[in-house]
């Protein structure tokens, strides 16, 4: 890490804002203390950008635009492409960084960093996936053909839960296609969104392509009302969403706005129960609760319910939980002393509210790390829809559990609820999962897989609370979003005389 400008030390250091191919400082006054969730520390202070600061790396931004946009995309790609080598060999550090300021484990921060790196393999596609089309002789000597172009300057606006993933998403789509960016991570866990700036600047990518501010709402607000902007990309909680698809649409920006979600996993009698408790384990506890797939309520169908809470339970006292940086660890700490309290606090409103509460994570210290954020895992049965660990997403490992008589019953829980990320059904029945396929109002969905986050040449987005705007993120979508179409009719006038028309022309 030693050419990095994110340096860990003992001495508490501050993260740069990125503009213009290099660290900055912020002219703000503000900033806020990025914490070591496992040791409750301060490890790093980060400016709060104002306008200004945004405005700075807007300028960047936009000044760079032109030549990016004509650089052919055959040679975008081979940057991008460059970038995804480089991430590869740094995967370990950037890991790392993830572990330290958000707390997960530092294989599943590995992983998270793998499927942010599939969606540079499929940006990397750009040359094929910036074909438009071609048809000759729509009229008589007259042949049309469109064109994908790029926007100009867009931005993202991130979550602290993937701090590379969920801006991978974005950037790499963006800047295959010709635009320019600028990065606006959260400001709980901002180091690793600069390192990956660092990385793209190495790999070749020209100053001012992308440019990272950090934050919070001043910095958001100054990015939605910036008239240089054309795109805002944002993923986060569903009470911001609908602010940003709002405040963006009304400056007249494109907008695609991921939101929170509270997934369900359907259990069918049928399934093979000891498959599906392994998969219910990591989807609800993977991550601390952290992940907007996580799998945060299970409706257990009929007969299913009473094996499967026993091996639930069995299962969940045995988690290791500690550091996300100590080997062989499965869960590690909440990524700040308030969400912690947060979600103790549902805990406790579900206890009060008449659930019952099976295993209880309120309570556990971890040795050596006494400071920590630490929570343990949490199971609740007998759990109905108007209870507030139902209805609100708590966001931690807290796993609640319904009971349903049949599927028909199953399936209105699910789409009684208002957000639709993602869901799950498990069952040996083909009958049973393509009915929940069919009916469900749910944008990503699994059969016998608890976390159906599609693969980079899909796209991905939930329905309803979990998603504002037409789009979903990367793929086909993603490329859609990031560029607009001009569609070009030509003639060439050669011994065919054209007499001036007065009509609506046709194609006679
Ligand atoms: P958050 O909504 O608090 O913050 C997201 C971003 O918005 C951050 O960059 C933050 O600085 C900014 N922000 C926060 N408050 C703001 C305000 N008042 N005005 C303007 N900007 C503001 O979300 P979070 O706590 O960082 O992340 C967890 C949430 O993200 C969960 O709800 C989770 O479900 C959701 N999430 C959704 C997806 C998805 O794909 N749908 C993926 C990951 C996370």
């Amino acid at each position: 890490m030693s050419s990095s400008s994110v340096v860990s030390s003992p001495a508490v250091t501050r993260v740069p804002l990125w503009i213009n191919g290099q660290p900055a400082p912020s002219k703000s006054a503000r900033s806020g203390e990025v914490m070591n969730p496992a040791t409750g520390q301060v490890i790093r202070t980060v400016p709060f950008a104002d306008a200004a600061d945004v405005d700075a790396a807007v300028k960047a931004a936009a000044a760079a635009f032109p030549a990016w946009a004509a650089t052919p995309a055959v040679r975008r790609a081979r940057i991008l492409n460059k970038f995804r080598e480089l991430v590869e060999q740094h995967q370990k550090e950037l890991a790392a960084l993830i572990s330290e300021e958000h707390g997960k484990v530092f294989l599943d921060a590995m992983g998270s960093i793998q499927r942010g790196i599939e969606v540079v393999e499929f940006a990397v596609g750009a040359p094929e996936l910036l074909k438009g089309a071609y048809s000759e002789q729509v009229g008589r000597g007259v042949d049309a053909h469109s064109r994908l172009q790029p926007l100009g300057v867009c931005a993202g606006i991130t979550p602290f839960n993937f701090p590379v993933m969920v801006p991978m998403w974005m950037f790499p789509m963006a800047l295959a296609c010709g635009n320019t960016f600028v990065l606006k991570p959260s400001e709980k866990d901002p180091s690793a969104s600069v390192r990956m700036a660092e990385l793209l600047k190495e790999a070749g990518l020209p100053d001012g392509v992308l440019n990272v501010v950090h934050g919070d709402k001043d910095a958001v607000d100054a990015i939605l009302h910036h008239p240089d902007i054309k795109a805002v990309s944002f993923v986060g909680s569903t009470p911001i969403a609908k602010y940003i698809y709002a405040t963006a649409a009304a400056n007249g920006k494109r907008v695609q706005a991921l939101g929170g979600a509270k997934n369900h996993a359907v259990v069918m009698p049928d399934a093979d129960l000891d498959f599906t408790v392994d998969a219910l384990m990591g989807a609800a506890y993977g991550s601390a609760g952290e992940r907007c797939m996580a799998i945060s309520a299970v409706v257990a169908v009929g007969a299913a319910g009473d094996p499967l809470i026993a091996k639930i339970a069995a299962k969940a006292k045995e988690l290791k939980i500690g550091s996300g940086a100590a080997e062989g660890m499965d869960m590690g700490p909440l990524v700040t002393a308030a969400h912690r309290d947060r979600v103790k606090g549902y805990i406790d409103a579900g206890a009060a509210d008449g659930a019952t509460l099976v295993v209880d994570g309120r309570g556990l210290k971890v040795a050596g790390f006494e400071q920590g954020f630490f929570l343990g895992p949490t199971l609740f049965d007998h759990v109905t829809p108007e209870m507030s660990i139902y209805k609100d997403e708590i966001f931690g490992p807290v796993l609640v559990v319904l009971r349903a008589n049949t599927l028909e019953e199953a399936i209105g829980i699910v789409n009684g609820n208002p957000y639709g990320n993602g869901t799950a059904i498990f069952t040996s029945s083909g009958a049973a999962a393509r009915r929940y396929e069919d009916e469900i109002e749910v944008g990503m969905v699994g059969v016998n897989v608890a976390i159906p986050v599609p693969m980079a040449f899909f796209s991905f987005g939930g329905w309803k609370q979990s998603l504002f705007g037409d789009l979903h993120m990367y793929g086909h979508e993603g490329v859609a979003f990031y560029t607009r179409t001009k569609a070009i009719t030509t003639r060439w006038p050669g011994r065919a005389a054209v007499s001036a028309g007065f009509y609506m022309p046709t194609t006679g």
